[in-house]
C-alpha cells in the first residue's frame, strides 16, 4: 500500500533481510584473483585461514546470489533495524527543488553508523568457530565501537589498533570502545614489530589506517586466541552491509517511488556498497539501465578519482595480500588538514571493478563545501551527519539545485552511514572557519605509486 506523503517510512521488525545479497554471482566478468605477496600468485583459503574464520572466507569467495544471515545475527539487528528511510521534505524546500530527496538513515544504531551491521556478523561467526579474541584497527574510531559492540555481545575480547592522531584528538570515541570492554592503543604502538619499525624511522608518526591495519593483521597472525577483523573494504564485509539497500528498496516501494539517482560517501566502500548494490543488480541485469550511482570521495584522499587501478597492499608495511584496487600508493599519509574521514589509501575491489566497468560514477568534493552541505542539512532536517556521509549530501544537494535548474523531478535517495556526535571538534574548526580545502597532488600520487609492488602479468 503505497503512502506517498509520509516524512519517514519504517518497516517492521519482521522485515529485517534473512539473506544478504552477493554482488559476486552478478558480475559480467569476475573479480581479478587476489595475490599472495611472496609468490604473486592468487591466494587460497588456507592463505587467509590465520586472519578469518572458515565461515567468511567462504563468503568472501563465494558466487551465490543469496546468503542466510544466521537467525542469532538478526536477533542483535532488532536492537535497531530496520533503520527508518526519510523523506527530506524540509531540505527540498530549502533548495526550492523539485527533485525528490530520500535518505536511509544508519545513525540509529547503538555506535552510531552502517558499521555494526558487519561488525555483529563478523563477531559472530569468529565465535562460533571458537575464536576468543579479535584484533583490528580503526581511524576514528567509528568502526573500532562497531566492533567492541559486537564483542561485548558474543563475549569476545576486543583489541583495538587506533590510528594516533585520532586517539589524542577523539577521546570520547575511544571512551566509547572502553566502555563495551575493549583494550585501545594508539597506533603506530610498540605492541607490534609493525609499530615497532614505524616508531624507529618517526617516533612522531601520526599514524595512518594503513599502519593500524599492519598491526592488528601482525597480532592476530601471532596469536592462537586471535582473529582479525576488517570494516570495510572485503567483499564479505561489502554483502553484509546490504541489509541497508534491500530494506531501502521495500521503503521506497512503500514511498511507491523509484530511485533516478544514488548517493553514498566512500572510505572503503562498504557503506555505499551496502546501500547501493542491490540497485546496482537491476542496473547489471539490464532492468534499470538508467539508474545513476554515484561514490563520493574527498579531493585529499581521492583514490577513485585520482588513483591508478592496479595491485597494492591493503597495508602500509606490506603484510597483506595484493588486490587489484584504485589505490594512492599503500604508502598514502592523509594530509592533516583533512577532517572529514574517508582517509583509506585503496578501495574495495568490488566498488573498483564497477567503477572500471562504468557501472558507477565518482566525485571528488573538497571539504569546506563538504562542511557547508553539513550544516545546510543539519539546520534543515535536526540530523547533524557524519563528516563522512557529509560528502554524500554535498553530492546530493548539487544534484538537486540542477534539477531546480533543468526542471527535473527526479528521485535522489542517499546513505546518511551516521551521525556526528562525536566529530563536533571538525565541526567546531570549520564553524570557527579554521578548515581549508586540499587537493592532493597528482604529483604525491605519481611518486607514491612508483612504491606499488611488482605483479607479473
Ligand atoms: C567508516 C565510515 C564511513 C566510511 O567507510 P565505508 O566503508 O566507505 O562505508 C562512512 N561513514 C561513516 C559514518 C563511517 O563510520
Amino acid at each position: 500500500m503505497p503512502d506517498k506523503e509520509r516524512t519517514k517510512y519504517q518497516l517492521d521488525e519482521k522485515d529485517i533481510p534473512t539473506k544478504w545479497y552477493n554482488i559476486q554471482a552478478d558480475l559480467k566478468t569476475p573479480l581479478p584473483p587476489v595475490l599472495h605477496p611472496g609468490t604473486g600468485q592468487p591466494i587460497g583459503p588456507q592463505d587467509l585461514a590465520p586472519l578469518f574464520p572458515m565461515e567468511l572466507i567462504k563468503q568472501e569467495v563465494s558466487q551465490e546470489r543469496w546468503i542466510e544471515i544466521p537467525e542469532e545475527v538478526r536477533d542483535v539487528f532488532r536492537l535497531w533495524r530496520p533503520t527508518p528511510l526519510y523523506r527530506a521534505r524540509r531540505l527540498e524546500k530549502a533548495l526550492g527543488t523539485p527533485a525528490r530527496i530520500y535518505y536511509k538513515y544508519e545513525g540509529v544504531s547503538p555506535a552510531g553508523s552502517h558499521k555494526p551491521n558487519t561488525a555483529v556478523a563478523q563477531a559472530y561467526y569468529n565465535k562460533k568457530q571458537g575464536v576468543t579474541r579479535l584484533s583490528t584497527e580503526t581511524g576514528a574510531g567509528q568502526w573500532g565501537s562497531a566492533l567492541a559492540m559486537a564483542c561485548a555481545f558474543f563475549g569476545l575480547q576486543c583489541k583495538v589498533y587506533m590510528v594516533k592522531v585520532s586517539y589524542h584528538q577523539k577521546p570520547y570515541r575511544r571512551v566509547l570502545m572502553e566502555t563495551w570492554g575493549a583494550q585501545v592503543v594508539p597506533s603506530p604502538s610498540p605492541d607490534t614489530q609493525a609499530g615497532k619499525k614505524i616508531l624507529e624511522q618517526d617516533p612522531n608518526s601520526p599514524g595512518s589506517l594503513g599502519i593500524a591495519i599492519s598491526e592488528a593483521v601482525e597480532d592476530a597472525a601471532t596469536r592462537e586466541d586471535t582473529k582479525y577483523s576488517l570494516g570495510s573494504v572485503l567483499n564479505h564485509v561489502l554483502m553484509h552491509q546490504t541489509i541497508v539497500g534491500l530494506e531501502t528498496k521495500k521503503q521506497l516501494d512503500k514511498a511507491d517511488d523509484e530511485a533516478d539517482i544514488l548517493v553514498g560517501c566512500i572510505g572503503g566502500g562498504s557503506n555505499f556498497s551496502g546501500f547501493s548494490f542491490p540497485f546496482v543488480a537491476d542496473k547489471l541485469t539490464g532492468k534499470k539501465k538508467k539508474l545513476r550511482v554515484i561514490a563520493v570521495e574527498p579531493t585529499a584522499c581521492p583514490s577513485l578519482t585520482k588513483g591508478k587501478y592496479a595491485y597494492d597492499f591493503g597495508d602500509t608495511v606490506g603484510l597483506t595480500p595484493l588486490v587489484k584496487m584504485h589505490t594512492l600508493g599503500h604508502t598514502f599519509v592523509p594530509p592533516p588538514v583533512h577532517a572529514g574521514g574517508l582517509r583509506y589509501h585503496g578501495m574495495a575491489a568490488l566498488v573498483c571493478k564497477l567503477y572500471d566497468d562504468g557501472m558507477i560514477e565518482a566525485v571528488a568534493v573538497p571539504q569546506v563545501a563538504t562542511f557547508q552541505a553539513a550544516i545546510q542539512f543539519a539546520r534543515a532536517e535536526g540530523i547533524i551527519p557524519a563528516p563522512e556521509s557529509a560528502h554524500a549530501i554535498r553530492v546530493v544537494i548539487d544534484e538537486a539545485l540542477r534539477c531546480k535548474k533543468e526542471g527535473k523531478r527526479q528521485a535522489i535517495v542517499f546513505n546518511l552511514s551516521g551521525h556526528g556526535h562525536f566529530d563536533l571538534g571538525a565541526y567546531e574548526a570549520h564553524l570557527a572557519g579554521k578548515l581549508q580545502d586540499y587537493e592532493y597532488p597528482a604529483e604525491k600520487v605519481a611518486e607514491a605509486l612508483t612504491h606499488l609492488p611488482k605483479v607479473k602479468g
